[in-house]
């Protein structure tokens, strides 16, 4: 789809923004991936499809989208479900605000009069979770407003074809407004997505194959690495935890119910303590998970032994699980603690580092042979 030169200094002028608009919708009319929310008009699945997108890759989307919708099929079902299942069904995709919030809106829209989907960008600003981006996205695809939806991709374009190096929020969302087609809105920001993503990517657009290079500014100043600067992001902090795995001699483990609020708020998790040194010494952390046992109540019935260190990205932290197997006669089971069987499948949410843990205590009990490359029982 080659172009002509560009003649333009600054993104499209006014009078050549339906050339632009037509250019780029055609692109998308002709070359847009075939996705299942593509198309879509029922306005609660395209609220889980763009709350799903929000910082994961469509790849990954793609894996939970239809078994959600199979197993919430209605905004109804959604908001009936308890909040065991729902984070059940958002397992492993992370975030898990996004889940918590996606079903308080259920119940929120099923409170309004006449229990009506909200229409418009405003209203549906008022639902939690719901921020500037979703409610541009669903009121555009889902009802047809004229309103802008800034996602990351839609940045990377938009700097760069006004060459904007260092653009803010309050910049891209007025000139987002000003390009949005008022016949096709909600095609408009998915195709400007969908330029992002396929054409415009981080490193290396595809200028040549570019609908819109003809007013693209980085693309005639050749300033496409530029634009925008990289969004400098806050390092991570590292935080250690010791978790302690009270086993009984069947194999079965214990996990408690985190807390209502905060890091991976109400899902399962194995009994943990922050370490105040990263590197705290074998004994000490042995000692530190037998203490942490016998709070629990536990009665241990053997020595710990140790497995190796899992570690786990969040948003703004680098964790790491040192995990702590301590055999112990089994509890009562209570409202606040389950036991299961490692590799045995569960119907309450787990977070993804407490499934390596079960995996690699699954293992060890699959392949005993084996069981020297994971738990270690220091002296
Ligand atoms: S792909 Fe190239 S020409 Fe198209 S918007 Fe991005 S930088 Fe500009």
């Amino acid at each position: 789809m080659k172009q002509p030169a560009n003649t333009n200094s600054s993104g499209p002028a006014p009078d050549q923004l339906g050339d632009f608009r037509s250019s780029l919708l055609q692109y998308y009319d002709r070359f847009c991936r075939d996705l299942p929310w593509r198309g879509e008009t029922d306005p609660y699945r395209i609220l889980v499809s763009e709350i799903m997108l929000q910082q994961t890759r469509v790849e990954t989307v793609l894996q939970y989208y239809g078994s959600w919708l199979k197993r919430f099929p209605t905004l109804g079902a959604l908001a009936s479900a308890d909040s065991r299942e729902v984070l059940k069904a958002w397992e492993g995709l992370g975030y898990y605000r996004r889940a918590r919030n996606l079903h308080s809106a259920a119940r929120r829209i099923r409170e309004l009069p006449g229990e009506h989907f909200p229409t418009s960008y405003r209203d549906l600003r008022k639902l939690p979770g719901v921020g500037q981006y979703t409610a541009g996205a669903v009121a555009s695809i889902g009802f047809g407003e004229i309103v802008p939806a800034v996602d990351g991709n839609v940045r990377r374009v938009l700097a760069r074809l006004f060459d904007k190096r260092e653009p803010r929020a309050r910049w891209l969302n007025r000139i987002a407004a000003e390009l949005v087609d008022k016949d096709r809105p909600g095609d408009w920001n998915q195709a400007l997505m969908e330029l992002g993503a396929m054409i415009c990517s981080p490193k290396n657009p595809r200028c040549d194959d570019c609908p819109v290079q003809l007013w693209c500014t980085a693309h005639e100043q050749g300033t496409q690495a530029l634009s925008p600067a990289g969004i400098r992001r806050v390092p991570a902090r590292e935080i250690s935890f010791l978790l302690v795995i009270l086993q009984t001699e069947e194999g079965e483990v214990m996990l408690v119910q985190r807390p209502r609020q905060g890091l991976l708020a109400g899902m399962w998790a194995f009994p943990e303590q922050e370490l105040a040194e990263p590197l705290d010494c074998a004994a000490t952390s042995r000692d530190r998970a037998i203490e942490l046992a016998m709070s629990l109540g536990a009665e241990v019935v053997g020595g710990a032994s140790v497995l190796a260190e899992i570690q786990h990205r969040f948003t703004h932290l680098q964790a790491r699980y040192r995990p702590w197997v301590v055999p112990v006669e089994k509890l009562l089971t209570g409202e606040g603690n389950v036991w299961m069987t490692p590799g045995e499948p569960v119907d309450f949410p787990i977070p993804v580092a407490q499934h390596k843990v079960l995996d690699a205590l699954a293992e060890c009990r699959e392949t005993p042979g084996n069981s020297e490359s994971h738990a270690s029982n220091p002296s």
